[in-house]
């Protein structure tokens, strides 16, 4: 944890349109998500960005890649398969240099202080329901978003990133799983049920959390599956 800030409202990064001297290049981005069904919506948010996206999808991968690259921005998702995303923001914030450009992403809002806090620059909450809002957060470090208008609506889901996220959270609740990847596999059928405005879904998870019982929970992910086109 960074101990300069002194509260969660204590954010670093300059407001926006104040930067002296933006990065005129295309710039890089590591994108640190395990969900497919959020990296595609990202992806496509960011077309047109003329930089470069890398995809990390554990805290493992991330660090291998922070250990090689300094990239121009980074947005890191709370909840990894193999620990919180708040340590991966608190290693960055202590790093030299440091990534210019910091966001946390979770579809856990109740999160946003920690994150502020461990040193992101930014929050943004899942999903994300403004294109234009998504884009001018990251208008500083590519300005190219501050000069262009687009659609404001969130990008279509892809169904085949729904279909990996789908069967990622079959595979998570079966068998016999430790309590922490027991919680990683609820919290991500969480946000993905979020994602996907599906009520059902978060009751079948909020039903895990009453009573331990995943049956009806799997059979609510596999009728999601079903009712996929067949592509
Ligand atoms: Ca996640």
């Amino acid at each position: 944890m960074n101990t300069d800030h002194a509260s969660p409202s204590a954010v670093r990064y300059p407001p926006l349109g104040t930067v002296a001297r933006p990065i005129l290049r295309g710039g890089t981005l590591l994108l640190v998500e395990d969900s497919r069904l959020s990296c595609e919506s990202i992806r496509l948010m960011l077309r047109g960005l003329g930089g470069r996206l890398r995809r990390a999808e554990t805290l493992q991968t991330a660090r291998r890649h922070l250990a090689l690259y300094t990239p121009d921005a980074v947005l890191v998702d709370l909840g990894l398969p193999d620990g919180s995303g708040l340590d991966l923001i608190a290693q960055i914030d202590r790093k030299t240099p440091r990534v210019p450009l910091v966001l946390a992403i979770s579809g856990q809002p109740e999160l946003e202080a920690q994150a502020l806090n461990a040193g992101a620059d930014r929050f943004l909450a899942k999903p994300f329901a403004s294109v234009q809002a998504f884009r001018r957060q990251l208008a500083p470090i590519f300005p190219r978003f501050a000069q262009e208008g687009c659609a404001d609506h969130a990008p279509p889901h892809d169904a085949g990133a729904l279909r990996d996220d789908l069967y990622q959270a079959l595979d998570l609740l079966q068998g016999n799983r430790p309590p922490d990847q027991r919680a990683y596999a609820l919290q991500f059928v969480t946000t993905l049920a979020r994602n996907l405005s599906d009520t059902g879904l978060l009751h079948a998870v909020q039903q895990v959390g009453r009573d331990g019982d995943v049956a009806s929970l799997a059979i609510a992910l596999r009728n999601r599956l079903r009712a996929l086109p067949l592509v």
